[in-house]
C-alpha cells in the first residue's frame, strides 16, 4: 500500500483537505496512507521557533536545517523502508499527469517537506532530499497546497481508491488527450439538449462520439498534446480532417 507523509508547520490545512471526499475514505478503508507531521514539535526552543534570518542578509525568514533534518530523521524511521523524499519548490520540475503515475509506479513511500517564508536552508535540500517538484510558474506562500495537489493525485491513481481504474484512465491528460464533455439530468437545460448519441444506448456509437470529442478539444487547447496522438484506422475514419494540413 502506498504510504504518503508531509512535513508542514500547518499539518491541519493538509489534513482539512487530505481527510475529506474520496482521499479522506480511501484512507480510512487501508487504501492508502497518510500521515502529516508538524515541524514545529522538532524545534529546539520552548517558542517552537523553527526559522532564521538568511546569511548574506535581505528580506524574510529561512526555515532552518536542524529542526528539518530531525523531523526528517523521526519521519523516515517511521517508514518500513527509505522513502523518496520530495521537496516542493517553485525551483522543482513541473508537476504533470505523467510525474503523478512515475510517483505511483516507482516509489511505494513517499515522503514530502513543505517550505514556508523564504524557504529551506540549502544544506538541508542537499542532504535529504530526493528531488524538487513544482506544481507550477508561480509563487505560493507555503508548500501544503502543492503537497496536498500531489498526494490526491498520486492517491488517485493507487488501487481501491477510485471504483475502478476506468474512473482515471478516460480523464484529462491519463492517456494524452483531454476529456470529452460531460452531461447529467435534465436532458434539455435552459434550452440546451443533451447530444442525441448520449441518450441513444448505443455503447459503441457513445465511445466514438467521445472519442472525437476528445481528439477535437484537445487540438483546439492543447495543439503540443494533439502534435504527440498517433492516429488509428477508426479516428482518420471518424475525424481525419483533424490530421488534414488545412482543416475543413
Ligand atoms: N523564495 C522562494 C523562491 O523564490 O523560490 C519562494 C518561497 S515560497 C514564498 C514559500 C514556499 O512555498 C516554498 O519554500 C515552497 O515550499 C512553496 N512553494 C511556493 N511556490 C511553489 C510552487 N510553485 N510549487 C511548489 N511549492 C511552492
Amino acid at each position: 500500500m502506498m504510504r504518503i507523509d508531509i512535513i508542514t508547520l500547518f499539518p491541519e490545512m493538509c489534513e482539512a483537505f487530505l481527510g475529506s471526499s474520496i482521499i479522506g475514505r480511501a484512507r480510512k478503508d487501508n487504501k492508502i496512507e497518510i500521515n502529516c507531521h508538524q515541524l514545529r514539535e522538532f524545534s529546539d526552543n520552548k517558542w517552537g521557533r523553527v526559522d532564521d534570518t538568511p546569511y548574506g542578509g535581505g528580506m524574510g525568514l529561512v526555515i532552518r536545517a536542524e529542526p528539518l533534518a530531525r523531523c526528517c530523521d523521526h519521519v523516515i524511521s517511521l517508514f518500513p523502508k527509505k522513502p523518496h523524499i520530495i521537496y516542493f519548490s517553485p525551483k522543482g520540475r513541473v508537476f504533470s499527469q505523467r510525474i503523478a503515475g512515475e510517483l505511483k509506479d516507482t516509489h511505494e513511500n513517499l515522503l514530502f517537506v513543505c517550505g514556508h517564508y523564504e524557504g529551506v536552508d540549502q544544506r538541508f535540500l542537499d542532504k535529504y532530499v530526493d528531488e524538487e517538484i513544482s506544481i507550477g510558474d508561480y509563487v505560493l506562500t507555503g508548500g501544503e497546497i502543492a503537497a496536498v495537489a500531489v498526494a490526491d493525485a498520486v492517491a488517485r491513481l493507487c488501487p481501491g481508491v477510485l471504483s475502478s481504474d476506468e474512473c482515471f484512465q478516460d480523464e484529462s491528460h491519463y492517456c494524452g488527450l483531454l476529456e470529452y464533455p460531460q452531461y447529467s439530468k435534465p436532458s434539455v437545460w435552459e434550452g440546451m439538449k443533451v447530444p442525441d448519441v448520449l441518450m441513444s444506448g448505443h455503447h459503441e456509437r457513445v465511445d466514438r462520439w467521445r472519442r472525437d470529442q476528445a481528439l477535437i478539444i484537445t487540438k483546439k487547447r492543447r495543439p503540443d498534446m494533439f502534435s504527440k496522438i498517433i492516429p488509428d484506422k477508426s479516428d482518420l475514419k471518424s475525424v481525419g480532417y483533424l490530421w488534414e494540413k488545412s482543416e475543413k
